[in-house]
């Protein structure tokens, strides 16, 4: 009888254990792939897609159908639509899509619907449709153009690169503030003092000890907005760009399955604790932490594992990364990072990373080259 792999997301995570399974074009196996998006989103690159004349939509935003053409109609489905409530019990999906819900019965299930930004909505995740993402991107722009003085909240690697793609660009002609809830940024990383030395030569201030409590509109008329730090002290800016606080996409996992901070709680095998037949991969697991390439290696194991639990065997222990890499472009021709404990020199991060945000690697992605 025909066995269904039904995968929930369709991002760095979903699509690579979705083409991973297809390539392999299991005997009587057919994968169902659940996402909200229609296209594939280069997410790392929507910090410059926000800056005027950067990248357009088409280039960080490709449809997913055309690369799952090449396998056989009958090994896929592809249903464009949100996971409302997954049933371990009864082993099926409630989806919701444009043309009212459906209940998707599995053999085996994959987690990966990612994080999205807590709200104020941003554009650095595909949180919703294609329609919503690309208006967010555009009405971002807008406001970028439009704004003389522009808040970055979080200095995380988000924050400091966008704070570094607004400085490359506009350093010289609007005012840039980076807020930084610590005394550091980057959490204090190895890479901090290059990465806050390379945003400094763009004229990029960045002011630390500053945790964004709240946002208010600024005085009635001024168009403004006033973000409130930690003791008080407002800023009055033309535009707030929040970075920090990635949220699991997990409200239709059950909650017994949820860690704390709602991430999947899963076993060595990325197999979701108590069950046998839910797997996760990526930032819903965000362990060790959330990055594309550590959800790209939980993808493959995961896959892997699907295959073995399809054929009634065990599962194989997920490993992680050989190497831990942070890489932070600063603007369109520096960078700071390192690899494992050893400082990478600008010019090699700018090389690696930020003369394109990876953009070249993303035709693999989509049509499961890397898979
Ligand atoms: C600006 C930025 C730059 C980054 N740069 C780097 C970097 O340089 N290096 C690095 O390692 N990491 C980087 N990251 C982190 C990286 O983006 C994430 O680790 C990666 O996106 C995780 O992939 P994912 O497939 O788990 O989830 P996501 O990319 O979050 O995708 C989840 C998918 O699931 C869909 N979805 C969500 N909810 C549902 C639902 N209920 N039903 C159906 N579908 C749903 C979404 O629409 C989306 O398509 C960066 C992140 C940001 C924000």
């Amino acid at each position: 009888m025909s066995k269904t792999v039904l995968v929930l997301g369709g991002a760095y995570g979903g699509l690579h254990v979705a083409h991973a399974l297809l390539k392999k074009q299991l005997k009587d196996v057919k994968v169902v792939l659940v996402t909200k998006n229609t296209h594939f989103y280069w997410n790392l690159a929507s910090i410059r897609r926000i800056i005027p004349g950067q990248y357009k939509d088409e280039d960080i935003l490709k449809p997913i159908e055309p690369a799952l053409k090449r396998y056989p109609s009958t090994s896929y489905e592809l249903i464009i639509g949100s996971a409302e409530a997954a049933d371990f019990a009864s082993k099926t999906v409630r989806v919701a899509t444009a043309t009212g819900d459906r209940t998707v019965a599995y053999d085996q299930l994959v987690l990966a619907t990612g994080s999205r930004t807590p709200e104020p909505d941003m554009p650095w995740k595909a949180s919703s449709t294609y329609e919503e993402v690309v208006a967010l991107l555009k009405e971002t722009e807008d406001k970028v153009k439009a704004a003389s003085h522009i808040v970055v909240a979080g200095a995380g690697a988000t924050g400091v690169e966008l704070a570094g793609e607004l400085g490359f660009e506009f350093g010289k002609t609007k005012e840039i503030i980076l807020l930084s809830a610590g005394d550091k940024v980057l959490g204090g990383d190895i890479a901090a003092p290059a990465a806050a030395n390379e945003l400094k030569k763009l004229n990029v201030a960045i002011k630390y000890g500053a945790k964004v409590e709240s946002t208010r509109p600024a005085a009635e008329g001024s168009g403004k907005t006033e973000v409130v730090l930690a003791g008080g002290e407002t800023i009055a800016t033309d535009l707030y760009l929040p970075t920090m606080g990635l949220v699991p996409n997990t409200e239709y996992v059950p909650t017994q399955f949820l860690n704390e901070n709602k991430t999947v709680k899963v076993d060595e095998f990325l197999r979701v604790l108590e069950t046998t037949d839910v797997w996760a991969a990526g930032d819903v697991v965000s362990k060790p932490r959330a990055g594309f390439m550590i959800t790209q290696k939980q993808a493959a194991a995961v896959a892997k594992n699907v295959e073995l639990a399809l054929a009634d065997k065990a599962p194989l222990v997920a490993k992680g990364l050989p190497v831990d890499i942070l890489a932070c472009a600063v603007g369109r021709s520096r960078g700071a990072g390192r690899m494992n404990s050893f400082r990478l020199p600008s010019l090699g991060v700018w090389l690696a990373k930020g003369r394109t945000l990876g953009l070249q690697m993303m035709g693999g992605y989509l049509d499961g080259g890397v898979a």
